[in-house]
């Protein structure tokens, strides 16, 4: 460690991957400056102001607490001393246009009686089986893929060759959508399972079958932030600050620039310039592929890395009084044909009738009264414009559904609360909208997506739109794998 004690590091941007990313190199001894465009940390974890407090503007399922616990060990503290997560006893509830409504829960036994109750015990055991199925695929790919610094082909084959069940997820055709319709009979739990293909940024129709394991991490717990989940982003940089990791805000990295080689600078927009010998690139790494960062560094990904793009979101962030429906913090109200939704999105198109999550941000410990805070979420196609009645169509199409399943809200939010698929865009350079980096369509997409490591000496990658991908725990990870990346190569170097 000796070696590298003397080694500067600078993390462009403070989004998950860059913020685990700076704590892990700090506590390792080495000298971090972060950098981040934002006057706030936690990128795309982020709140609005509302008249009921912060709301979340960003994620809100929080899974796979044991990651976040091993950032706050790694920097020699404990996450419970910053943060209070409540676990949910409902994953989330889940609604459909018939009136039928289902409760799913960590425990597979309480689900499939609620599913038995719901859809009777043939649509019970196929659950069962598709659990089982998922937490099998987890299990064969955590080690070779989340935990590994690549996709180990090897590692999953090894894991999966003397697993006859999992053998149909690995075809090359078998998408999501043909497991699940093999799975289930029921097609409200075909569209439910198939939700999950949309957490990183896919349609179900499209996305690989092994993308079954994601309803995995969710099952094995939920929790919520106590405060909103960017009281997590704010506790990683009070952490960060106390191992001496230095923070600029509202500052973005314009250049980064290379020496015989290998990464030398980076260039501020206040036209500082800091030396370093390594820097972790916590953007969409479509900006570098793009030139937004210099020509130094354009060609340390290749094209096929960033493109084609994930899916975007239209976002409403606001505090309002609700009636009518018994939410708890995670609602999910489907529509009555999932084509109607994905079939607009691959056209590029707003969804002719959308699939709505809604998230009770104040129902995190049971019921709420008065002005309460919400946040929902519909899914979009990438794009990096805004059509002219974009706004009016996507409230019609969020609160006209909404009503009929008996949900309003008073007063309903002003256009201003809504996030477009074109303000991501603009908030995150290059990344065209899309909010999950690379699209995970196709059977190879995961082994194309860009690890930490780059083509350019010195220059790392983390972030959502890096190995092992999307979502606040796997950018955790990616934070990790640059870390570890880092001190391995400046030890050799
Ligand atoms: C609406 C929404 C809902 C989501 N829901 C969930 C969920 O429920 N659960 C879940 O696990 N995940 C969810 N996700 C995904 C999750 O939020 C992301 O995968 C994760 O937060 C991405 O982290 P990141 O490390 O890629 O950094 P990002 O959040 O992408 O942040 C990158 C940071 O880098 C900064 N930056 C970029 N370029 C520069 C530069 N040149 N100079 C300085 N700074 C720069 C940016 O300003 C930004 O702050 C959701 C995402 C969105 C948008």
């Amino acid at each position: 460690m000796a070696k590298t004690a003397t080694k500067k590091v600078v993390v462009v941007g403070a989004g998950m991957g860059g913020l685990c990313a700076a704590i892990r190199l700090a506590a390792a001894g080495l000298s971090v400056t972060l950098v981040e465009a934002q006057p706030t940390p936690g990128g795309k974890m982020r709140a609005v102001a509302s008249d009921a407090g912060p709301v979340d503007a960003g994620p809100t399922v929080l899974t796979l607490r044991a990651v976040f616990e091993a950032v706050f060990a790694a920097a020699g503290e404990r996450l419970e001393d910053h943060l209070t997560l409540i676990p949910q006893p409902i994953l989330a509830r889940h609604w459909w246009p018939d009136g039928s409504q289902l409760d799913l829960f960590t425990d597979p036994a309480q689900s499939a009686a609620a599913i038995e109750g719901w859809a009777g015990p043939k649509a019970a055991q196929q659950f069962l089986r598709f659990n089982a199925l998922s937490a099998q695929l987890y299990q064969a790919f955590e080690a070779p893929v989340m935990l590994s610094d690549r996709p180990r082909l090897g590692g999953i084959l090894a894991n999966t060759l003397s697993s006859p069940a999992l053998w149909s997820t690995l075809r090359p055709q078998q998408t999501l959508a043909r497991q699940l319709a093999q799975s289930f009979t029921d097609p409200r739990l075909r569209q439910l399972f198939g939700r999950y293909a949309t957490y990183v940024g896919g349609a179900p129709n499209r996305s690989p079958a092994v993308l079954a394991l994601i309803w995995q991490a969710e099952a094995q717990g939920v929790w919520a932030v106590q405060g909103g989940m960017h009281a997590l982003a704010r506790a990683l940089a009070g952490v960060a600050d106390r191992l001496g990791v230095a923070q600029l805000y509202d500052t973005s990295v314009e250049k980064i620039a290379q020496k015989a080689g290998r990464v030398a600078r980076v260039i501020l927009s206040d036209g500082r310039a800091l030396g370093c010998d390594a820097v972790v690139f916590n953007g969409d790494p479509a900006a570098l592929e793009q030139g937004l960062l210099g020509a130094d560094v354009q060609r340390a990904i290749p094209r096929a890395a960033v493109h084609p793009r994930s899916l975007s979101a239209w976002v409403w962030s606001f505090a309002a009084e609700p009636k009518g429906a018994d939410l708890i913090h995670h609602n999910v109200f489907f529509n009555a044909n999932p084509a109607d939704e994905f079939g607009p999105i691959a056209q590029g198109k707003m969804p002719q009738d959308a699939t709505l999550y809604v998230c009770a941000q104040d129902r995190a410990l049971g019921p709420a009264t008065g002005l309460q805070r919400f946040e929902i979420i519909l899914n979009a196609p990438a794009k990096t414009t805004l059509c002219p009645h974009e706004v009016l169509e996507c409230r019609a199409k969020t609160f006209s559904p909404l009503a009929k399943f008996g949900l309003t809200f008073s007063p309903q939010p002003p256009d201003t609360a809504l996030m477009t698929p074109q303000g991501f865009a603009t908030r995150f350079p290059a990344s065209q909208g899309a909010l999950y980096g690379r699209s995970p369509h196709g059977a190879l997409a995961s082994f194309q997506r860009p690890t930490a490591r780059t083509r350019l000496r010195g220059l790392y990658l983390a972030g959502g739109g890096a190995h092992p991908g999307a979502g606040v725990p796997m950018a955790a990870l990616s934070g990790k794998h640059a870390a570890e990346a880092i001190l391995n190569d400046l030890t050799l170097a």
